[in-house]
């Protein structure tokens, strides 16, 4: 027998991470299968921040387009490092302040943290001419827990009916992180909230057919409940160190 060819493709044995993602996907494969959903119902954003380029690379090799990042700061970095992969898709997941709106206007192609209508309308006015318009989500706090980020229930409606009108935004739909609890049924009424929002603005006439919800621990209940889009980190990454700012 020969000896391995040392310039082969990693393979999912050699590296955790392909490992880890073809769990994942399979994971929500089956999720997907057990409510009846399409294969292709609900897709993998890969949520790289605090790791290296070279991780979203392995992946990229894998078929990875997607990836979450939450720090403007650090998304800009692995835009710039990842010049040379043209169809990378980039999500920003995180808060966004007024001041860091334009960077992520220019470099992101999704956003999925709206919570106010300023922000919006910074992003509107600061996206390129000579780019596609921004995908938006709007982030609704679900659990209503007083330190969430998002907008509250009562007030999505509003929030989404102005920010589907800025020019340069296209709203695609709802994103929420639940409260952390081990109460299935509590986490799953909260998503069940998220879509039920999204039926009522898609019955006032809004277009919607994103709903970006379920992280590592809880994306096949999400997906039970309708999700359209995970952000899944610690499971294809492994765990973020204690030490990392985020
Ligand atoms: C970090 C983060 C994730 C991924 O969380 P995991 O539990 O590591 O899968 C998803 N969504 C948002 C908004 C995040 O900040």
């Amino acid at each position: 027998m020969s000896a391995p060819d040392k310039s082969s493709l990693v393979t999912a044995a050699e590296n955790p991470l392909l490992a880890n993602r073809h769990k994942v996907l399979g994971e929500i494969a089956a999720a997907l299968a057990q409510s009846g959903r399409a294969a292709d119902a609900c897709g993998l954003l890969a949520v790289s921040k605090t790791f290296p380029v070279e991780a979203i690379r392995i992946l990229y090799a894998d078929g990875q387009r997607a990836f979450g990042e939450n720090y403007v700061q650090e998304l800009q970095e692995k835009v710039a490092q990842t010049a040379d992969l043209p169809d990378l898709v980039w999500h920003f997941i995180g808060p966004l302040q007024s001041n860091k709106t334009r960077p992520v206007a220019e470099i992101s192609h999704w956003v999925h943290s709206i919570e106010r209508l300023k922000i919006a309308e910074r992003l509107s006015a600061q996206r390129p001419t000579a780019m596609p318009d921004l995908n938006v989500c709007i982030q609704v706090n679900v659990s209503g827990e007083a330190s969430k980020s998002g907008c509250t229930l009562a007030e999505a409606a509003e929030l989404a009916h102005a920010v589907a009108r800025l020019p340069r935004l296209c709203l695609r739909g709802l994103m929420c992180i639940p409260e952390p609890t081990p109460d299935q049924d509590l986490l799953a009424g909260q998503f069940r909230s998220l879509r039920q929002l999204a039926e009522q603005l898609n019955a006032q006439g809004l277009k919607l057919d994103t709903l970006s919800m379920g992280m590592s621990a809880d994306m096949a209940l999400a997906i039970a409940e309708g999700a359209t889009l995970v952000r899944v980190g610690s499971a294809i990454f492994g765990a973020r160190s204690a030490g990392a700012a985020h």
